[in-house]
């Protein structure tokens, strides 16, 4: 998939403009990989045509190439949807602040009350759980071990404090926390297997009873196509101020996000990335939007490139590649970019197409290209504009000057001579200079 994209982004780069077909193409690759990540097929449409129109709109960016252009906008439009900057959980003025959880069976609530407990507990607060799950056997017990690995107190139903009625449960522990100081109380609630009438019902008498500061609705990110129908079914019924992502540690490549996000227009506050209580954070919006699209920190690499990279060097470089007139100044000046665009071994990371090179990037010695600009450095410009004068006396002078061996400075000049003539040979097939290093 990530393939796919990325070949599209390469043949609209070497284009000067964006025309409708660009566009086009683009968004019907853009459309694959969203229907890939389970993006239900109403919000794909929507989202698709928002990119279209602005793609085709008068917002030209004389910075950016149209690849770039394209990524930007698809960027922006999935942030934008996954709601920009991420949403902190609302207070009440008069404590204590009441937060209820809904969704269904297995979507990881109980799990999501532990850990957002134990986050608050860090903060300074003091929450405690109610066991507002009457409905499965071992719920009640379940948030008690829960609230003891926190470190939290637990407010179960006992006889007198309403067995058996979750609404009743629920009421008694508010004036509870209230009582005992307790300034969050987090009410797990019943959930079924799939929506159900008389589950939606309980859910909603919940929330009249305990008038809760926010409603967090949990949804397991691997749902897929059933987010849209789950998520409106807990909006109508329950009506939720925002969600939470839970099992995003899984493969799911998390269009739920973006269906539940569109469709109910209700922020994603948390995401939840595994079983332990600390495998929880805040949303991040943006990584979100790399994660759907499988684009790695394309971004991040096209502005750091688009930083040291100036085209038009970049064509003059390969018009030398090509006339044989490639130095070793020529040679020191590529490696001084590469440098200036951050770690090596960093941004070779950040292209998606890169990641399975990791045991190759391991062992690059970042150390080499440093002795490599030593050695060049030692050299008088005429040896670097005519390498071939480069005898015994003068490699000598030039491995202590850079504080190397003769032997590393042979190497090098032998690595340069290979690169120059592989170049020539690809710039004369018509291939890119350098993979990866052209004008983005
Ligand atoms: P509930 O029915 O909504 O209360 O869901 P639970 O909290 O009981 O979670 C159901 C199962 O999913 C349990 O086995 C949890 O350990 C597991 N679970 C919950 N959240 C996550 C998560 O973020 N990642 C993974 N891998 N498992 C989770
Ligand atoms: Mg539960």
């Amino acid at each position: 998939l990530s393939d796919r994209l990325t070949s599209t982004f390469s043949a609209l780069r070497t284009k000067g403009k964006l025309s409708p077909a660009d566009v086009d193409g683009t968004v019907r690759e853009i459309r694959r990989a969203l229907l890939d990540a389970d993006v239900a097929l109403p919000v794909v449409k929507d989202f698709t045509a928002a990119v279209r129109e602005r793609a085709l709109g008068d917002e030209v960016n004389k910075a950016l190439n149209p690849a770039q252009q394209v990524v930007q906008i698809v960027n922006d439009e999935l942030v934008g949807i996954l709601g920009g900057e991420q949403r902190r959980l609302q207070f009440a003025k008069t404590p204590p602040t009441v937060i209820m959880l809904a969704g269904l069976q297995g979507a990881g609530k109980t799990t999501l009350a532990g850990k957002l407990a134990k986050w608050l507990k860090a903060d300074g607060h003091t929450p405690i759980l109610v066991a507002a799950d009457l409905q499965r056997p071992n719920a009640v017990q379940q948030l008690q071990v829960v609230g003891e690995q926190a470190g939290v107190a637990v407010y179960a139903p006992e006889p007198g404090n309403g067995v058996g009625d979750p609404v009743k449960v629920a009421k008694n522990a508010i004036k509870h926390a209230r009582d005992k100081q307790h300034d969050v109380v987090i009410v797990d609630t019943a959930g079924r297997l799939g929506v159900d009438a008389e589950l939606m019902k309980q859910a909603a008498n919940i929330r009249k009873a305990v008038d809760p500061d926010e409603v967090l609705f949990v949804i397991d990110a691997m749902i897929g196509q059933d987010a849209v129908s789950t998520a409106k079914a807990f909006q109508e019924g329950v009506d939720f101020t925002g969600v939470v992502l839970s099992k995003l540690d899984g493969d799911a490549r998390g269009g739920a996000a973006l269906s539940v996000a569109s469709i109910t227009g209700r922020p994603i506050m948390f995401a939840s990335t595994g079983e332990g209580l600390d495998d929880f954070e805040p949303f991040h919006p943006d990584r979100m939007a790399s994660r759907i699209l499988d684009l790695g920190d394309i971004l991040t690499l096209i502005e750091q490139a688009q930083k040291s990279f100036d085209e038009e060097d970049a064509k003059r470089t390969a018009e030398k590649f090509a006339t044989d007139s490639f130095t070793l100044e020529d040679f020191l000046a590529q490696m001084q970019q590469l440098k200036s665009m951050g770690s090596l071994k960093g941004m070779l990371g950040m292209l998606p197409g890169a990641r399975g090179m990791k045991d190759q990037l391991e062992n690059f010695d970042e150390g080499e290209l440093t002795r490599t600009e030593a050695i060049i450095q030692s050299m008088t410009p005429k040896e670097r504009q005519l390498p071939k004068l480069l005898n015994g006396s003068r490699r000598l002078r030039i491995a202590r000057g850079s504080g190397t061996t003769v032997t590393e400075v042979n190497a090098l000049v032998n690595r340069f001579e290979q690169a120059a003539k592989m170049m020539k040979t690809m710039a004369k097939g018509g291939m890119p200079q350098m993979p990866g290093m052209g004008p983005m």
